[in-house]
């Protein structure tokens, strides 16, 4: 069974009994960007505003799509050079701003190497040096421009919104649903997930933390009114003839999946797709290097898991995890600023 189908099912399980109360419960269970996504919503708007945030969903994947021949993504990619909505070029900005403040972790123009990997394709293989460094010459988040609506890409680039795009979508879901009246909802997106205020019935989420190394959880995370995003090579894999696991999340640095001890981070914070953006760029960077950058930027926090058994919380969720019971040979290590 698939890592994601997996943790749908415990998802379900830890909410099952969510619906105590008056509020009426509305679930609403889609497939978009590339990934299954669930909305579940309470009170009399949830119906019309989970169909909303599904609409606005598949939206935003005919903007984004980078396959999608008529996203507008795709057409800066084919030309270089094009006119964007004011929407897209938003994101592209922001992608742009973390992409500074990480030192280039996030790489929004990473996705030639990744085709080279077959991540996009399904037709995985392992590339040559010479192929990689090649490719890499074209990889520069530097070179993208955007001039109020228009964005240009230097020679030979491709812009990939990837891994922020869930996260946006998520924000998005979510300004959706209060529009509709909705005050409490759970949305699921393929990893993502993005809680509108509390449970119905005053209580916090209580989400499973997924064990990147086996199944299960390591713990449970209680939270509300924020956005909980994980990144792990886990996801989306594949094994080379030799035996090496090759995730989706490639070092910009060298053109190669991310392999630094780092099985996880999980990001939370109000914003989806600041959430979306860091786990990324902090499963690049590894633990020290996404502990370093935690203390120097106090927007957010996080849990690293690493290969060695050790799980690392930031203080200001530190209470809100619980260790399971399976997992206590782990070791939890408080980050403190
Ligand atoms: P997921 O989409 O599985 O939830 P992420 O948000 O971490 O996971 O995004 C991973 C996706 O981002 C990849 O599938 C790819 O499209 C893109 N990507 C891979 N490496 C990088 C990188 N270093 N910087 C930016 N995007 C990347
Ligand atoms: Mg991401």
């Amino acid at each position: 069974m698939k890592p994601k189908i997996i943790a749908v099912i415990i998802l379900c399980l830890l909410f099952a009994g969510c619906s105590a109360g008056s509020s009426k419960e509305y679930v609403s269970d889609f497939f978009a960007m590339d990934t299954f996504m669930r909305i579940t919503a309470y009170g009399s708007g949830a119906e019309n505003g989970a169909g909303a945030a599904a609409r606005r969903i598949a939206e935003l994947e005919r903007l984004l799509s980078v396959t999608d021949g008529n996203s507008e993504i795709y057409a800066l990619n084919h030309s270089g050079n094009a006119g964007v909505s004011s929407e897209t070029a938003d994101l592209i900005s922001f992608a742009l701003n973390v992409a500074e403040s990480t030192d280039g972790a996030l790489e929004p123009t990473i996705y030639p190497v990744l085709s080279a990997w077959g991540f996009t394709t399904d037709n995985h293989r392992v590339p040559s040096e010479e192929e990689i460094s090649e490719l890499l010459k074209n990889v520069d988040y530097k070179s993208v421009t955007v001039d109020e609506n228009t964005v240009t890409l230097g020679e030979g680039m491709m812009l990939d919104l990837g891994a922020v795009a869930k996260g946006y979508a998520g924000d998005e879901a979510e300004r959706i649903l209060r529009e509709n009246g909705v005050e409490s909802a759970l949305i699921y997106l393929g990893g993502n997930i993005q809680l509108l205020g509390k449970k119905p019935d005053g209580s916090e989420w209580r989400l499973g933390i997924k064990d990147p190394a086996s199944e299960g959880n390591v713990g449970i995370l209680s939270a509300s009114d924020c956005a909980v995003v994980t990144s792990g090579n886990y996801e989306r894999s594949f094994t080379a003839d030799d035996g090496t696991v090759y995730g989706h999340i490639i070092d910009p640095e060298n053109g190669i999946p991310v392999n630094n001890g780092l099985l996880s981070a999980t990001i939370v914070a109000k914003e989806g797709r600041m959430c979306d953006a860091l786990s990324t760029a902090l499963f690049v960077m590894g633990s020290d290097g996404a502990q370093e950058y935690w203390r120097a930027n106090n927007n957010f926090d996080m849990i690293l898991i690493t290969d060695d058994g050790e799980i690392f919380i930031t203080d200001g969720i530190s209470d809100s995890f619980e260790l399971d019971s399976a997992h206590t040979s782990l070791s939890v290590k408080i980050l403190y600023k």
